[in-house]
């Protein structure tokens, strides 16, 4: 199987500020963070797009217990982005402890942050961010 767009190049996007993912030619589906096959049909005829890198958060939790190498209080949300799909990432701009429901529906920028690999992943690692003020 070839792959369109593959993790190496999507975490290359993030370092450079960019969002790219694969806009499926069979439904117009737009998959993001990257898949080999479409969400929403299972088509393998994807083709890659960037994304603006603009959204909506549609749920989020404050993580108390963090994971080996991870500090926490943190949160976690979910935004629907403007094309179309949710993506999982973290809230980087508010306190934790003022994370309430009004965050719901609230506009976000998408970045990205490094974090270091622990027993399970080597690699350092570009994960998705919100931010709710644009830079
Ligand atoms: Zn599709």
């Amino acid at each position: 199987m070839e792959y369109k767009l593959t993790f190496n190049h999507y975490q290359q996007g993030l370092e450079q500020g960019k969002f790219l993912g694969l806009k499926c030619n069979a439904c117009d589906s737009v998959i993001f963070p990257p898949a080999a096959v479409c969400r929403e049909c299972g088509s393998t005829d994807l083709t890659p797009t960037e994304l603006s890198g603009k959204g909506a958060i549609r749920t989020f939790t404050v993580i108390r217990v963090a994971p080996e190498g991870r500090k926490p209080p943190y949160i976690v949300a979910m935004a629907e982005l403007d094309e179309g799909p949710w993506a999982l990432g973290n809230l980087v701009d508010m306190a934790p402890e003022q994370a309430d429901m009004g965050l719901l529906g609230k506009r976000v920028t998408l970045g990205s942050h490094v974090v270091k690999g622990d027993t399970y992943a080597t690699d350092d690692t570009h994960v998705l961010t919100f931010t709710l003020k644009a830079p």
